[in-house]
Formats: structure tokens, C-alpha cells, sequence
């Protein structure tokens, strides 16, 4: 049994796909994925010593070794190009999978990739920007709760009319601010997050006002000069979280 955030990256994995989990820890992803029947076949990348043994022991007392190739190595150092169908990076954070995707994007790696499936834990807004600029586009989001935490996934899909599509995307129609304004908030809220207006994305939004009241706190006792300006960036963009929450909600 998956976990919901892990059950949620599944449910994205187009069935018959060759999956490639980077940063796949115990191999959960893979070989729920293998024994579902969702994939015939997985590779599940990790960089750390005892992550990778984690998961070549799951694999193996699964049976599965003969469809599940477990390597150790950088992001996607460990894939070829035309490999995989389907690539997942999860739990990490945004500028992570960000620097994963550009190096395994400069060695080709995702040439013949027809999806991705990310779960940044924080830094989503990067993910974002970094799919448009790689003109993947994006499908469909999901934000889930787990634990009291709350974690969105992003599915991406490549397309010969992402450029146009996520321009449609990004348009902004319906947002009631001014650009860069409302492109601005769709990358960083997530377009069909704000779209879906799911109770976990207000939720997190609260959080997120929570924790830029306790920065505002500690800007407002301190001396120096620049918290003065980073205050008031604070307090701009607390009015903004504010103002989009209200017009959702
Ligand atoms: N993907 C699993 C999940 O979502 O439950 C595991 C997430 S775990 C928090 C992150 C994993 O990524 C760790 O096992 C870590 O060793 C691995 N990792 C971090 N940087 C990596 C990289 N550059 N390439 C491959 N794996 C990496």
C-alpha cells in the first residue's frame, strides 16, 4: 500500500509506460508501479549509499529484479536517452528537481520522455517556470495532505503544442489582477490547483500566511536597514496571498 502522496504520482503513470523513479529511496514508486501491472518495466535511480541498498533489498524481496534495474548515480545519469516513457522525481525540493532536470536535459536524457510526474516538497513556483521554459506541457496538478503536510504534484506531458497550450495556460483569464500580476500567482499557486480549488490548497495558503506573519515579527524587531525593505515585501505579498484567497474562497 502507497502512501496518498505516493498514490497520487501512481495514479498519474500512463499504464504500459516504462517508468524511471529518480531519487526512488525504498523503490516503493517502482515496484507498486511493476506489480499494479501499471509498467512493465522500471529503473529506480538513486544517488545515496544506503537509499540504494534500501531499495535494491526491496526489489529483491519482491521478486522483481528482473523488471526493476536498481542504479546508483546522479539524477538522470543513470537513465539512456529513449529509456523511459515515464520519469518521477519526488520528494524533494523544487530547485532540486530543477537541477536534476536541466543536467539530465543537457545529456538528452529526456529526448523520448513522454512524461513527467514531480513532487517538489517545497519550491513548486520553480518547477513550474522550468517546465514552460522547457516547453513541457502541463497537465494536470494534484495537492494532497499527508501527515499534516500538504505536497502537490505536478504532471507534465510532452507536446508539439505545449509552447501555444501553456500559453493559454498562463494567460490569467478569470484572475482579477493586472500581468505580470496574475502569470505570476498561476506559477507559483498552480494553475489548476486554483482551478480545482481544493480545501488542501487553502489550507496551505494559510500555513503560508502563518509563516510569513512570524518572518514579518522577527523583520519588525530587528535594526537593520534592509529588513525594512524586506518587510514591506512581506506585507506585499501577505496582501496578495490575502487577495487571492479571498477571490477563490
Ligand atoms: N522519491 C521517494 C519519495 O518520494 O518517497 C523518496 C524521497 S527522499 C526524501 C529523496 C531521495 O532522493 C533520497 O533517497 C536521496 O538520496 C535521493 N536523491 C537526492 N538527490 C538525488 C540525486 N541528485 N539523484 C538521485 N537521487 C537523489
Amino acid at each position: 500500500q502507497l502512501s496518498k502522496r505516493l498514490q497520487t504520482v501512481a495514479d498519474y503513470i500512463t499504464t504500459g509506460h516504462r517508468l524511471a523513479d529518480i531519487g526512488s529511496d525504498h523503490a516503493l514508486l517502482p515496484v507498486y508501479a511493476v506489480q499494479s501491472g501499471k509498467v512493465p518495466l522500471a529503473v529506480a535511480g538513486e544517488l545515496n549509499k544506503g537509499p540504494w541498498q534500501a531499495a535494491c533489498q526491496q526489489v529483491t524481496n519482491a521478486g522483481l529484479s528482473a523488471s526493476i534495474d536498481v542504479r546508483r548515480g546522479n539524477g538522470l545519469e543513470v537513465i539512456e536517452a529513449l529509456e523511459a516513457d515515464t520519469i518521477t522525481i519526488c520528494g524533494m525540493g523544487g530547485a532540486l528537481i530543477c537541477a536534476i532536470l536541466e543536467a539530465g536535459h543537457q545529456q538528452g536524457k529526456l529526448e523520448g520522455v513522454k512524461e513527467l510526474i514531480l513532487q517538489p516538497n517545497i519550491g513548486e513556483d520553480a518547477v513550474r517556470i522550468w517546465l514552460l521554459e522547457h516547453d513541457w506541457l502541463l497537465q494536470d496538478e494534484s495537492i494532497v495532505e499527508e501527515d499534516g503536510k500538504i505536497y502537490e504534484v505536478l504532471h507534465a506531458v510532452s507536446s508539439k503544442q505545449a509552447k501555444q497550450q501553456n500559453d493559454k495556460l498562463y494567460k490569467g483569464e478569470g484572475l482579477p489582477f493586472a500581468e505580470p500580476i496574475n502569470r505570476a500567482i498561476l506559477l507559483r499557486m498552480g494553475p489548476y490547483l486554483l482551478q480545482k480549488k481544493d480545501p488542501e490548497l487553502k489550507r496551505k495558503w494559510l500555513a503560508e500566511l502563518e509563516k510569513l506573519d512570524y518572518i514579518a515579527a522577527s523583520l519588525t524587531q530587528s535594526e537593520q536597514e534592509s529588513a525594512r525593505f524586506k518587510l514591506a515585501s512581506v506585507k506585499q505579498d501577505q496582501k496578495l496571498i490575502k487577495e487571492v484567497l479571498e477571490w477563490l474562497y
